[in-house]
């Protein structure tokens, strides 16, 4: 750790040393070490930058491999090779293919604060925000209206959009677009109640995300919930970004659906398997069917008369990618071994002490331009683990590319916000420490340019 040391400014060295005080207490920290952590010359494909760890602060758009995922689809693919066709049903690490979803979704449940019975992981997060639209959205000629985010995540802007106009209807009549007051970058909790209020009697679905993927702004979701439900309307939350982030209690929050995706803070790989909440009180509703929502005893009687499985695993459509399920499994197995509650409060400590580096590095000097502003709320409970830093125009693209150059992983969304995000699970005080400290030398080596 003492590398560190020798390049820290003298400014810099009290916030070092909070870091590596930090770190040293944090009862999460050997959870780093059940991750592989790109090296800097593996990140930046540069061999002279050396082999220390890159600091990778992206986990919000695609969390790292967990070091026992090669291992258990390793034994996946050594299944397939002996057993062929049998592993469906004989499988030397007791994971039935039949099953196989089954090795999941309790862990998944407790991650997002259902009952396992609320949860299923199948398919992927635009396909299931479908599938749950279509028991969730029944517009009428009266209620027909979607309540959104103007800037929500384009692929839920599209699904409304298309399920609008599958019913028949025009999404410039249909859909509500919740913006920010002026001058503000989130959205106020009484100007979404206040939407909902106003839009009550046409209202057919509230769609809403835990977490913004853009502003990093983490919604009320439990007051936002109690508010729809005393108006009557139905809402659905979309937790890509919250899932594995917040403490969600999504069943005791009374959220009729929610749909997410793993491969962000829940670390399952590229394009991994999604999941699907489904409150119990509302499990029995119509939807769209497969096979694999069939009840599990009589599946394979194959007479096609549908009998659902009781509560969400009864939304499964197909038989789910085993591969995917068991690299979702070597990150769950992490997870089991901390509670959200822990996770989150180091995860809380962590966003303050990158908020307060940032601060003290780039003091506000009276007349000159800050070089960005952070759009993120200050209030812990109003975030997750991401800051998003607003840049001065034209600066965002040219510092990304440096970070990127030095192996600092964050990810750019254009025009001007680079997000940040530091995960309890392999992130350190001191990765934070780094990458305040290694902007501020970008940022400075710029304006020495300009
Ligand atoms: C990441 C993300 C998605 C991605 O959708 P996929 O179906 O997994 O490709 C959708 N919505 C939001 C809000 C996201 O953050």
């Amino acid at each position: 750790m003492l590398r560190y040391l020798a390049r820290a400014r003298p400014e810099a060295e009290a916030a070092l040393r909070r870091a590596l005080m930090l770190d040293k207490a944090d009862p999460i920290a050997g959870a780093r070490s059940k991750f592989l952590i790109p090296t800097a010359s593996e990140i930046t494909q540069k061999p002279e930058i050396g082999s220390d760890d890159s600091i990778y602060l992206c986990g919000n758009s695609l969390g790292l491999q967990p070091r026992r995922t090669r291992e258990l689809l390793d034994e996946e693919l050594g299944v397939w090779a002996r057993s062929g066709v049998y592993g469906h049903f004989r499988h030397d690490h007791g994971r039935s293919w039949v099953s196989i979803d089954e090795t999941v979704t309790g862990q998944m449940a407790s991650i997002v604060g259902a009952a396992q019975s609320e949860v299923a992981v199948m398919g992927t997060l635009t396909a299931n925000l479908h599938l749950a639209m279509a028991s969730f959205f029944k517009p009428t000629a009266e209620r027909h209206k979607v309540i959104i985010e103007r800037r929500a995540f384009p692929s839920d802007h599209y699904a409304v959009e298309s399920q609008i106009r599958m019913h028949g209807g025009d999404p410039e009549n249909s859909m509500v677009l919740l913006a920010p007051r002026d001058g503000a970058h989130t959205l106020a909790t009484a100007d979404i109640v206040r939407a909902m209020e106003e839009h009550a009697d046409s209202t057919a679905l509230v769609l809403l995300p835990g977490v913004q993927y853009y502003t990093g702004q983490a919604l009320q979701i439990e007051t936002i919930t109690r508010e729809a439900k005393r108006l009557g309307l139905t809402i659905g939350w979309d937790m890509a970004h919250a899932a594995g982030n917040l403490d969600l209690k999504l069943h005791d929050w009374d959220v009729d659906f929610a749909v997410w995706c793993s491969y962000k803070y829940l670390n399952s790989g590229p394009g991994g398997i999604a999941g699907l909440f489904v409150h119990d009180k509302q499990s029995y509703r119509d939807r769209l069917t497969g096979w694999w929502g069939h009840e599990k005893e009589t599946r394979f009687v194959m007479d096609n008369k549908f009998r659902a499985v009781h509560g969400a695993a009864g939304y499964q459509v197909s038989n789910p990618s085993v591969l995917d399920v068991v690299a979702l499994r070597g990150s769950l197995d992490v997870f089991a071994d901390y509670s959200m509650t822990a996770l989150r409060e180091k995860s809380v400590a962590l966003t303050a002490f990158l908020e307060d580096c940032l601060r003290e590095s780039f003091p506000k000097e009276p007349g000159e331009p800050a070089p960005f502003t952070i759009i993120t709320p200050t209030d812990p409970s109003q975030r997750g683990a991401q800051l998003s830093l607003l840049f001065r125009p034209g600066l965002m693209e040219t510092v990304y590319e440096a970070l990127a150059a030095r192996a600092v992983v964050v990810d750019d969304r254009k025009p001007d916000v680079i997000r940040v995000a530091p995960t309890p699970l392999y992130n350190t005080f001191t990765d934070v420490w780094e990458f305040v400290e290694t902007l501020r030398e970008i940022v400075a080596e710029i304006e020495a340019r300009e």
